[in-house]
């Protein structure tokens, strides 16, 4: 089998071999890949979009799991709407979505390349938008524990009294 390089997972198409690519396209592939590389203590690097990455020529000598699950759930919740979105899903597309959908709160931030996943790791913001203010809930794996934590880990303003507010939620974030 050819070795993947990193270089075709970044867009700056720089970066050297990975020891090994798994590519994760359900959430139990994703965690399964994290768990089982840390049981081994083999290093491990999350890639989406990989348009925040900068990877040496050396690449990788690790495992290297490509985030790729996709899935976008929306549940009407009385004036609002709390949409979850797996770490996968192109972030341009959902804000799209989100506008297409009449879902406020992230339009600012179309155009913006990555994947859902990797916005509340850096609080992706422009225009005067932050993720932060619409992000509601962020599922993550925890690798010292082993086990998702559910538990809100930032907090949206609340939305009460707010009448079309939109709450939007994320899924499948792994702890670095
Ligand atoms: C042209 C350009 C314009 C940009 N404009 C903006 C801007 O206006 N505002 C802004 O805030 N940013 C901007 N960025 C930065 C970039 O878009 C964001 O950092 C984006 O969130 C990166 O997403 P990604 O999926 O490409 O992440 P990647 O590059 O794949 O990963 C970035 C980091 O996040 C980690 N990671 C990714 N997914 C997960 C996950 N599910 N769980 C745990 N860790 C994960 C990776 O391991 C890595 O450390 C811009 C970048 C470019 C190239």
């Amino acid at each position: 089998m050819p070795e993947a390089r990193l270089a075709e997972l970044t867009t700056l198409r720089v970066g050297g071999p990975a020891g090994r690519l798994v590519h994760a396209t359900t959430l139990a592939e994703l965690t399964d890949a994290v768990a089982a590389a840390d049981a081994v203590a083999e290093p491990v690097l999350l890639v989406a979009g990989g348009s925040n990455l900068l990877v040496a020529d050396e690449g990788f000598a690790g495992t290297v799991v490509r985030v790729a699950t996709e899935g976008v759930e929306v549940a009407q919740e009385g004036p609002e709407v709390l949409v979850t979105a797996q770490a996968g899903v192109g972030w341009d597309d959902f804000v799209a979505r989100a506008v297409t959908e009449g879902w406020s709160g992230i339009e600012a931030l179309s155009g913006i390349p990555g994947a859902v996943g990797a916005t509340p790791i850096q609080n992706v913001g422009a225009y005067g938008q932050e993720v932060s203010a619409t992000v509601a809930e962020v599922t993550v794996w925890d690798r010292r524990l082993r086990g998702y934590d559910a538990s809100p880990v930032m907090s949206a303003p609340s939305a009460t009294g707010t009448a079309g507010s939109r709450r939007i939620r994320t899924g499948s974030w792994c702890s670095p």
